[in-house]
Parts: structure tokens; sequence; C-alpha cells
């Protein structure tokens, strides 16, 4: 099939994908639910379209010839584009580094998977970017949280989150002493809940913790149960 962009309501969504038929589903079940959908079948042509076409979210495939999907991320982030991006793997042991600091990934589905918890995913994670922002700062021992301004610091100075590291550490800040569940965190911040996505909770904790270095035991994680922030 060719790859070609189809007019739509809900907005582009980049499918890079060198397995045509698994690229040919997630194209049908995209275009179902309103999406535009344009498939690229290599690793430089994603890029490109990326580049080009200002999708609303991107479906990478990890191993692409040419370039592959962590690495198309990787120059997008570099580039300052934030576009939400979900990552096709054949691999459980990627998890930790696709969607680790340096390539700030937002979410992952492991192939085989199922094109409509693909889709799901997709409007999950537009939803919360689209959805409104909580309204006051929030402010615990160093760490102050911003949410109109989306912006976070701890002892004054800066730190550079991810837009999922955001709306993970204000969910957590909104409730201090609140222990959540990583089903509650994931229905929460990543808008689905799924047993198989509770891996992605504990790599954005992960990352929000090295990020807020010695401030990092802010967040405990409660043993079996999940994570809180403590009042
Ligand atoms: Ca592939």
């Amino acid at each position: 099939m060719m790859s070609a962009v189809t007019d739509a309501s809900k907005g582009l969504v980049l499918v890079v994908e060198d397995e045509r038929p698994i690229a040919d589903l997630v194209r049908l079940y995209l275009s179902r639910e309103g999406f535009g959908v344009q498939v690229e079948h290599d690793g430089a042509a994603g890029l490109a379209a990326a580049r080009r076409l200002r999708p609303v979210a991107c479906i990478l495939d990890i191993a692409l010839p040419g370039m592959d999907g962590t690495e198309i991320c990787r120059r997008m982030r570099t580039d300052g584009d934030w576009t939400p991006v979900i990552f096709l793997t054949a691999r459980d042991d990627e998890v930790d580094r696709i969607l680790g600091l340096e390539l700030g990934g937002d979410d992952y589905v492991t192939k085989p998977f199922s094109p409509r918890e693909l889709v799901t995913r997709v409007k999950a994670l537009l939803r919360r970017a689209a959805g409104p922002a909580p309204d006051r700062v929030r402010v615990l021992g160093p760490l102050a949280l911003d949410p109109e301004r989306r912006a976070v610091s701890v002892d004054g100075a800066p730190l550079m989150l991810t837009a999922t590291e955001f709306d993970l550490l204000a969910h957590l800040l909104g409730r201090p002493g609140r222990v959540f569940t990583r089903e509650e965190l994931l229905a929460a911040v990543w808008g689905y809940a799924s047993h198989a996505g509770t891996r992605t909770v504990d790599v954005h904790v992960a990352q929000v913790r090295a990020k807020l270095g010695d401030s990092a035991s802010l967040i405990r994680t409660v043993r079996g149960v999940g994570y809180c922030v403590d009042a």
C-alpha cells in the first residue's frame, strides 16, 4: 500500500513501521477513529515526515531500516519537538531504555499488540496533552511546581521535565501523603488503566527521581502498592 496523508479531523498520526501488514493494520484502526495517518517504512523518511508534517502523535517501531525508532525520537527531542511518541517494541527488556531520560518516549506497546489497545493509548496521550492544567503552585520542601507555567524547581533551580514527567509529579504533589497505586497513576497521567502498562509508571518515576537529584527521596516507593510524596 502506498503511504499517503489522509484528511481527518482528529489530526495526523505518523506511523513508522517497516512491517507493512502491521503498518496497514495500525493505519486502518487509526483511520476508523478519525485520525489522519501517514505511514513511513524507514527511519530517515520517518524523521523527515515528523519534521515536515508536525503530527499530533508518532508511533515508532524500534527496529527500522536506516535509522531506528529510538534515534528518530532522540533527534525530535533534540530539535525541541515533544510530540507524544509511542514505541512499538518486540523486546520487553528495551522498555527502560526507550522510555528513559535520553530518549523521552511517552509510552510503548510490546509486539504482538492489539491495534485497538494502541489506538486507546494514542487517544489517551492526546487527551492528556489537551487537558486542563491544575491551577495552583505546589510547594513541598525544596520542590516547587507551577502548573500555569508548567515549571518545576528545586531550591529555586529549574528542572527540565518532559510533559509526562511533569504530569506525573503534579499528580503526586496534588495529594501529598496519599499513596497512589501504579494503576491509579497510569489512569490519571496516561489516561488508561492496564496492568501491562504499570512498568511505564516505574520507569517515569525513576526518571523524575534522577532529575530531582538530592531530593529524589521526596517520591517514596510504597512496597507492593505504589508511590507517594510525603506531606
Ligand atoms: Ca521493524
